[in-house]
């Protein structure tokens, strides 16, 4: 059986969510082979063997903290071409879309970004799913030059478990001086309250312009805490400085797709909506029964915001006491 590389995603040794779907996607398609910059392979080992890695390359050179997205590419193309895999899944994050095009044009492949599906097509390649045009059309592509590179958004797939070996073995690529022009100077890291990962939650409570003002937002977060929710907002809030820019939501925010997104007194536009359509359960809060948002919920609640919003807190708080 062919091998399916897959870029973990991980953190101080975490495995990240979204390495468990791409390894749940990538069994479809052959046998995973993980692949593993930089320290902590040995504590994210267990969690890889859990959903199914078969193998895990390990290259722990400095180079991939020190240096961005380059050193890993260049990595993924020295495997492309020593195992001849049948794909390359990497995480649709930010980093993962750079190291993903890096890829492509260092092996002279085809990539496909924004996928919220990996099956195998009936020759067994793979075959993404992507929404295009804000997720108004959604198209099945295949990959027909070179080793197809596919990056997958978070929490589009879920994760299943199915035992692997997870066997680990060392690698090295050569990093090249080209890939060292970058260096990350400084780790800062994100001052995160108890609040889930907004691209890896499972809730999303969104707010918009009906909010009103940044206070007047506050009622978002208090029906995002109350689910154990993550906060987004639409443009006109983080434009309008009532919650910062990180929590935006759409075509120039962050894409998303938990099992519930509620957003309340959001209109719906175009640009939102390619953040968030393909959320699975879509419910919205707006007092106009007309609003675009409505064309794509599956529950939709008309009324204002500020008495719906408190109505909800207090159930779910009884709810919570049962
Ligand atoms: C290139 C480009 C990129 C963009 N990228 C993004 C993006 O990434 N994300 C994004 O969100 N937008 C983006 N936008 C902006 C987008 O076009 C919209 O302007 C924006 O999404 C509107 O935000 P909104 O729905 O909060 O506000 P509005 O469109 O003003 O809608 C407010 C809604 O709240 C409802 N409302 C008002 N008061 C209440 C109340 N008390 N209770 C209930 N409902 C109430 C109203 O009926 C209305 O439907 C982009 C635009 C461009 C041109």
């Amino acid at each position: 059986m062919a091998e399916v590389l897959v870029l973990a995603e991980h953190a101080g040794g975490e495995v990240k969510k979204v390495t468990c779907e791409l390894l749940t996607a990538a069994r479809r398609l052959g046998s995973p082979s993980v692949v593993w910059t930089g320290s902590g392979a040995g504590a994210g080992q267990a969690r890889l063997a859990e959903f199914g890695a078969d193998r895990v390359y390990v290259a722990e050179g400095a180079e991939y903290d020190e240096f961005v997205v380059a050193p890993a590419a260049e990595l993924l193309a020295s495997l492309v071409a020593e195992k001849a895999p049948a794909a390359v899944l990497i995480a649709g994050t930010l980093e993962g879309k750079e190291v993903a095009g890096r890829l492509a044009v260092k092996t002279a492949s085809g990539v496909l970004t924004d996928a919220v599906n990996v099956v195998a097509g009936e020759d067994g390649a793979p075959v993404a799913e992507q929404p295009n045009f804000g997720g108004a059309i959604t198209v099945h592509s295949r990959v027909v030059k070179g080793t197809p590179v596919i990056a997958v958004r978070p929490n589009a797939i879920t994760a299943e478990p199915a035992a692997g070996a997870a066997e680990v073995s060392p690698v090295t690529a050569a990093v090249s001086d080209a890939a060292k022009a970058t260096r990350i100077t400084e780790h800062v890291v994100a001052e995160k309250g108890e609040r889930p990962d907004l691209t890896e939650a499972q809730i999303v409570v969104s707010g918009g312009r009906g909010t009103g003002s940044a206070e007047g937002f506050g009622v978002i977060e208090q029906l995002a805490d109350a689910l154990g929710a993550a906060v987004g907002a639409s443009r006109a809030v983080t434009d309008a400085g009532w919650y910062p820019h990180q929590f935006q939501v759409g075509q120039t925010g962050k894409t998303v797709s938990p099992q519930l997104y509620l957003a309340a007194g959001i209109s719906g536009a175009i640009q939102h909506r390619a953040g968030m359509q393909t959320s699975k359960t879509i419910i919205a809060i707006n007092k106009d029964p007309e609003a675009p948002i409505f064309e794509i919920t599956d529950f939709g609640i008309v009324g204002d915001l500020f008495q719906v919003v408190p109505q909800l807190i207090e159930e779910i708080g009884k709810h919570k006491q049962l």
